[in-house]
């Protein structure tokens, strides 16, 4: 199989630079990439036609492990604000492509470099030691923390932030335009709050550990991961571990990123007995389809809702 090396891509996105056809103009006066779906529903929240928006990964796809295309180092050459989750989720492929891009605005460090976990509730952080023994792709605490809508929230003012210094001239527009965001999110919360308010303390197994944040937020219980190890696939004795707990625990759901193989969720849900696999959208853009999970706060209408008939069918309440 033919890969591309990075000089090839660079050579790529030099080509489609002076191929490109010329944007019309338009009022935008930033442009933002961000590394995920979710940190570009959030900048289009806050920047409005004030900022054209580009996210690199698909909200489908899994953020550790994302497929470098020429278009993102043409994307990032051209940026001139770079959102990223941070916490190593994007260390296996943006390090390339932001060599690559050659943009000094965006690299760590600079002003138009925004890291959106810096002001968050991370959760999962290692004690002692930090190391990616085993493969462990959590190596700084769980980085799925957007799954928390008022980590949703920080990150939004960070953006508003990072925009206002960037665009000062734009600074009323991005406050009333958070403020805005901020005051659907309160609506939406507490409608999402009271739908799971009947389920807390239900236990529940997740494939990746992506749902920490969104599960403590709702009082649901994590007793176990189908992953041994965030970003190691199932292992036979794992899998029989887990069947017992679940078992012994009562826990008949089990959460799936639409990203990995169905198989072993499946067994496992079969050999339990009366149990769920559940695809939840781990991010915007991740639903069943593009209408699911559209924005960000259509994504937790899509995974609460889902959640909820599940939790229904499960408990009886
Ligand atoms: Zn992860």
């Amino acid at each position: 199989m033919k890969r591309f090396t990075f000089g090839a891509l660079t050579s790529l996105a030099l080509l489609a630079a002076v191929t490109i056809v010329a944007r019309p103009a338009s009022a935008a006066t930033l442009r933002v990439v961000t590394t995920t779906e979710d940190l570009a529903a959030l900048a289009r929240e806050v920047g409005g036609d004030k900022v054209v928006v580009v996210a690199l990964a698909k909200g489908y796809q899994d953020p550790h492990f994302v497929d470098p295309k020429p278009s993102f180092i043409l994307e990032i050459s051209r940026a001139d604000v770079l959102i990223v989750v941070g916490r190593e989720l994007e260390i296996g492929w943006l390090p390339p492509l932001l060599a690559n891009g050659r943009n000094a605005k965006v690299q760590a460090g600079s002003n138009g470099y925004l890291d959106a976990s810096m002001n968050v509730k991370i959760l999962e952080i290692p004690t002692g030691q930090i190391t990616r023994a085993m493969g462990d792709v959590h190596p700084q605490g769980n980085p799925h923390y957007w799954l928390d809508p008022n980590n949703g929230r920080m990150i939004a003012q960070a953006i508003r932030d990072k925009f206002s210094q960037l665009d000062p001239a734009n600074k009323a527009v991005y406050a009333q335009r958070y403020d805005d965001f901020d005051k659907r999110l309160k609506v939406a919360e507490a409608r999402w709050d009271a739908a799971l308010a009947p389920y807390k303390g239900v236990k529940v197994v997740t494939y990746h550990r992506s749902w920490p944040n969104f599960m403590e937020r709702w009082g649901l219980d994590v007793i176990g991961y189908v992953e041994p190890k965030p970003g190691i696939p199932p292992t036979t004795s794992h899998t029989v571990e887990l069947i017992e707990a679940m078992k012994e625990q009562n826990a008949h759901i089990i959460i799936f990123e639409p990203y990995f193989d169905l198989k072993t969720p499946q067994s496992i849900a079969s050999q339990v007995g009366n149990t769920q696999v559940l695809v939840l959208a781990p991010s915007v853009g991740g639903g069943k389809t593009p209408k699911d999970a559209a924005d960000y706060i259509g994504l937790f209408d899509f995974d609460v809702n889902t959640l909820v008939a599940a939790l229904k069918t499960v408990t009886g309440k």
